[in-house]
């Protein structure tokens, strides 16, 4: 569904992506792990158009997107969720969703899907004329999950839903994004929290200094000594 091939990203003089590859199938969750800096934020970036690789190509559903316009990226449901959720403070919860379905023009269809969105949130749906800022991290996290569900996205690229949430916060947030791949989408999950990814993930890459590292099923580097060491907090 989704293949990045040979990537190069560079922000000025720093090489951010250095011949970046993966795939991600229908169906599947793939994890992207890696350190601070390691270039999985880029890679996310690259991917929905915000920042221009220098070279590598990107294919979406067949389709060469690397020089896509984002707007195009979104309309195709590949949608991204950016690390620090950005939701709007002052907005109310259900205002914040509506402005996922910007490029939605049937009500119809908006309000079926904010609708999906409240059943699989119930507590985005108790707080839905609250003003986003009041909300906890972790409903904040399934608030802007819930924006790029109402974009009807067929891949979701999340980056770092985990960061700054207690474990059994992330445990719920991690749930959550394993019933919206159950229900039909694919899923690319960026985390420093590995242990938390790989539980859910199909397969997973690591990635070290915009290179790739390893990667396999889930069930493997979460194995692997390499993978404990380095990320999983020693054996
Ligand atoms: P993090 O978890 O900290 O977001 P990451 O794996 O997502 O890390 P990136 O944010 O993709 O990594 O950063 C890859 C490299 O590119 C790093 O060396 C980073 O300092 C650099 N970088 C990222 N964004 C920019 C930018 N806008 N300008 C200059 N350098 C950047």
């Amino acid at each position: 569904m989704l293949e990045v091939s040979e990537l190069e990203v560079a922000y000025g003089g720093v090489r951010a992506l250095r011949g970046l590859s993966l795939t991600v199938g229908e169906g599947e969750i793939v994890a992207l792990l890696g350190n601070n800096g390691a270039g999985k934020t880029t890679t996310l970036s690259a991917v929905s158009g915000l920042v221009r690789p220098a070279s590598g190509r990107i294919t979406y559903e067949g389709d060469d997107i690397t020089r896509a316009a984002p707007p195009k990226i979104v309309a195709r449901g590949l949608v991204h969720v950016p690390e620090g959720r950005r939701i709007f403070s002052t907005l109310s919860v259900h205002e914040n969703l509506m402005l996922g379905g910007y490029l939605v023009r049937d009500a119809k269809e908006l309000s079926r899907r904010t609708g999906r969105v409240y059943a699989l949130m119930p507590k985005l749906a108790e707080r839905r004329d609250q003003q986003g800022g009041t909300l906890s991290g972790g409903e904040q996290q399934l608030l802007a999950i819930g924006r790029a569900l109402v974009a009807g996205p067929r891949l979701l690229m999340l980056d770092e839903p985990s960061m700054g949430l207690a474990p059994l916060v992330v445990a719920a947030v991690m749930d959550v994004i394993r019933e919206i791949n159950e229900a039909g989408t694919a899923v690319l999950l960026v985390e420093q929290n590995a242990k938390a990814a790989l539980k859910i993930a199909h397969r997973g890459y690591v990635i070290e200094n915009g290179r790739h590292m390893l990667d396999g099923p889930a069930g493997e580097l979460a194995a692997d000594t390499r993978v404990v060491e380095a990320y999983l907090g020693g054996v």
